[in-house]
């Protein structure tokens, strides 16, 4: 039998809108609360540090809203992305499961976060602005937003975690080439950073307070700045629906529909990119679709944080958030190679979750990595560390029908190939990453740092 392999889409099939989940959750979003206050931001505090734009996008409740046509032109550079049968896993396997991924390590730096960057640059320009400021931990983030910035004549000033800084300098180079300017963080251009440094001069660094100090140079900018996020709010996951949406099209291509849509959740872009049309469909049209967010059992924002208000940065300085959360305090356990690193996940994320409307699983670093090293063996391409999580969350949903009989259909988003983390590969290889679980200690202990919030109670 002669089954096809890879459905691609032509560009005219390129999605010409984004699908917004506000219109469609259980429940609307509670609002952002100010920081100092903890009453709900007003729109001036916001419009600081945002795109006016994008604050819309934040705040609407419209299904479809449509992509600018420069911001499709340059999608076009890479996208439609493929979606791929994994028949070479399959049969390692020996699953009776068909097993799909949407391939976004085709874009220009790798991954899935220029969906969002180029709109996010393209918004700024639109309205005058002229530069972004943001954070980055590996570097994805950042290459994905000084291309953007690149591509619209835009500064681009990004924070990156320090230890990542000092381990990863090819990142660095992307992002530079692209003209974009780089600082370890903690940094001395901040006041955060500085009292941080203060305490600890050799201080390795988080997301958290990487967000701080971009948050704090575009707040005090004077308007030369403003912030960028790469994950996390509303807007970023809209912007990544293009993922599931050709996604839709492409499995009807393969005569097929999921029984398991899987993505790897840091922030939760990528995982909501793939899964909210599929929400979508499953809410609106009657399917029934199992929706699987795959986390680290070092990170476990999802499966063991706390569904609460938090600080949406490490160091209380951007506005608070109802989301899951293992403290704004959390500082990642530095065996931890695998990414996925945030303390907090997409606010749209968490109330899908306490609605049980998408399920969340955790896996451990070591598993993987032997996940990813089977797939670049069958399929050739080796995936990101962060990928890897939705990889083995597919093998053990591709062993359960193996054990069960049933050829259910698995979809999972491949959100980036692991070209630039072979250091990471290597320390798999050699045997030195170990198994971790956060432990409930700490997770307890963050939880007294929480805002005490008393809005909507
Ligand atoms: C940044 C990144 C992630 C995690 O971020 P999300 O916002 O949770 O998607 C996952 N995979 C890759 C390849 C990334 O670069």
């Amino acid at each position: 039998m002669n089954m096809p392999t890879r459905f691609d889409l032509p560009e005219s099939e390129l999605p010409r809108t984004w699908y917004n989940i506000n219109a469609d959750l259980p429940t609307p979003l509670l609002p952002p609360l100010h920081p100092a206050t903890l009453e709900p931001v007003t729109p001036e505090f916001l419009s600081v540090l945002s795109p006016l734009k994008i604050l819309e996008q934040d705040m609407s409740a419209h299904a479809e809203i449509e992509i600018p046509d420069p911001v499709r032109d340059i999608y076009k550079l890479w996208r439609p992305t493929p979606l791929l049968r994994a028949h070479r896993l399959e049969r390692a396997l020996e699953t009776p499961a068909h097993i799909y991924y949407k391939y976004e390590g085709v874009s220009p730096v790798g991954s899935h976060k220029p969906n969002t960057a180029v709109a996010q640059a393209f918004y700024l320009k639109d309205e005058g602005g002229k530069a972004f400021a943001t954070e980055t931990g590996a570097g994805q983030w950042g290459s994905a937003l000084a291309m953007a910035c690149n591509f619209f004549d835009l500064g681009c000033e990004v924070y990156m975690v320090r230890v990542s800084f000092d381990q990863k300098p090819f990142r660095r180079f992307v992002m530079e080439s692209y003209g974009g300017s780089v600082h370890a963080s903690p940094s001395n251009r901040t006041a955060a950073g500085r009292s941080l440094l203060t305490e600890d001069s050799n201080h390795p660094g988080s997301l958290g307070i990487a967000i701080s100090e971009a948050v704090e140079v575009a707040a005090t900018s004077n308007g030369a700045m403003k912030y960028s996020p790469g994950s996390f709010l509303p807007h970023v996951l809209l912007h990544q629906t293009v993922i599931g949406e050709e996604a839709i099209k492409q499995m009807d291509m393969a005569g097929e529909y999921p029984d398991i849509v899987i993505g790897c959740a840091g922030g939760g872009s990528n995982f909501g990119g793939i899964a909210f049309p599929f929400v979508r469909e499953n809410l609106r049209h009657g399917k029934r679709t199992r929706i699987i967010a795959a986390e680290p059992s070092a990170c476990p924002t999802l499966t063991r944080g706390t569904y609460t208000w938090d600080f949406a940065d490490g160091t209380g300085m951007a506005p608070v958030i109802k989301m899951h959360t293992l403290g704004h305090t959390f500082v990642p356990p530095g065996i931890h190679a695998g990414g996925l690193r945030y303390h907090g996940m997409a606010p749209q994320v968490s109330a899908l979750l306490e609605s049980d409307l998408i399920e969340a699983v955790s896996v451990d670093q070591v598993d993987c990595f032997e996940s990813g090293v089977l797939f670049g063996r069958t399929e050739g391409i080796l995936p990101a560390p962060e990928s890897n999580h939705a990889v083995r969350a597919t093998i053990n949903e591709a062993l359960a029908c193996k054990a069960s009989g049933e050829a259910k259909v698995i979809l999972f988003n491949l959100s980036g190939h692991g070209n630039f983390d072979m250091a990471a590969y290597g320390r798999y290889a050699a045997g030195e990453l170990e198994r971790f679980e956060y432990p409930q200690e700490a997770v307890a202990e963050a939880m007294t740092h929480l805002p005490k919030v008393t809005f909507g109670s």
